[in-house]
């Protein structure tokens, strides 16, 4: 669907359509009922309030997208009602036309607003088409279950597979082993990060041991606890992620690399009372001005392994991605 058509949201691009639509069935179809040419100056009219209402729906600032999809299917129906008294029920053909109004409705409005529509399209109904027998009111009250049915039909639809798009959508971004965010997550946080938030790269140290002494399931259960323990201990607003094996990387915003080392200190008394004897090494990297998360990254992963290189169970700093005359930071355990 090109852009310019969805101007106001998707429900307000479908509702063009709808509008359009039916203009355009009305429009061709018109010269083969045998109108006299009073009634087909009403067709014409509809027509043309029809196309006007797809037209201004470019102009109007949609706020709230129930008044959205409530607005396109009351004009056609409020225009099917003016079409059949227009035409003293000649133009019965068309009662067509208001199934499609609840069409719309199920998919974009899966409130009870359908019910409430219902009404309208009877009176519609009612203009439309000559009600001579007695039982009509039997056809009319079967003819709203229907259009009701359909729109309710469709919501429940849309509604389940919006929740399985959601569900599949969270899954693509969590780690399944520790809820975390995963790798792809993880790259669309680093397009977001500023000059001044800091990373965090985390490796467990000697993790192939656990999996080699305790077994593959006891290292699997580390990483979950250790996982699991990240989420508590970050602020709201930091970010953790599991990027492979037994590597994690932490998004901490607005926070010097002091700060984070702290934070890291913590975390490792934390983790001290719960991990049997397994320490993690981290590297840690401001992002600077104009300096690209990519490279902020590869320079806290360049500090991880200096932590690892110095004995493992200890954190540095990244100096080198900061530019020139920077002060060179280093810490100690
Ligand atoms: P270092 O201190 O240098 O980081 O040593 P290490 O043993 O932690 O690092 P190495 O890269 O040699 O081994 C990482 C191990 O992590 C190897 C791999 O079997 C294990 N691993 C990776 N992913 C998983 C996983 O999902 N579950 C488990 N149980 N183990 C994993
Ligand atoms: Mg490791
Ligand atoms: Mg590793």
């Amino acid at each position: 669907m090109p852009a310019w058509l969805q101007i106001g949201g998707h429900a307000a691009a479908c509702g063009r359509m709808l509008l359009v639509f039916c203009a355009v069935v009305i429009l061709l179809t018109m010269p083969f009922l045998g109108l006299p040419p009073r009634m087909l100056l009403v067709l014409a009219a509809v027509v043309g309030t029809l196309l006007l209402g797809a037209a201004a729906s470019f102009l109007i600032r949609w706020r709230h997208r129930s008044l959205v999809s409530m607005v396109f299917p009351l004009l056609v129906l409020v225009s099917l009602a003016a079409m059949g008294l227009g035409t003293e029920h000649a133009a019965g053909a068309y009662v067509g036309l208001i199934p499609l109004c609840f069409v719309y409705l199920g998919l974009f409005h899966p409130g009870r607003i359908a019910l409430g529509l219902v009404p309208v399209a009877l009176v519609a109904y009612t203009a439309m088409v000559p009600l001579f027998d007695p039982r009509a009111w039997v056809r009319m009250v079967i003819y709203g279950l229907i259009w009701w049915g359909i729109a309710q039909v469709l919501a429940l639809t849309t509604a389940y597979q919006r929740d399985v798009h959601s569900r599949l959508r969270r899954d693509a971004r969590t780690d399944a082993l520790t809820a975390l965010g995963n790798r792809r997550d993880l790259e669309e946080q680093l397009s977001a990060v500023q000059a001044g938030d800091t990373l965090v790269v985390i490796d467990l140290d000697h993790f192939k041991t656990v999996n080699d002494t305790l077994g593959h399931s006891a290292g699997d259960a580390v990483l979950t606890g250790f996982g699991h323990l990240l989420d508590q201990h970050l602020r709201r607003r930091d970010y953790a992620a599991r990027y492979g094996g037994e590597e994690f990387v932490l998004v901490l915003p607005r926070t010097e690399a002091v700060q984070a080392m702290n934070m890291l200190r913590a975390l490792r008394t934390e983790w001290a009372e719960v991990s049997t004897g397994v320490t993690f090494s981290a590297g840690i990297a401001t992002i600077c001005p104009g300096v690209p998360p990519g490279t902020a990254l590869a320079a806290a992963d360049v500090a991880l392994y200096r932590a690892k290189a110095a004995g493992r169970d200890r954190f540095r700093i990244a100096t080198d991605h900061r530019g020139p005359n920077r002060e060179p930071l280093d810490a100690s355990r």
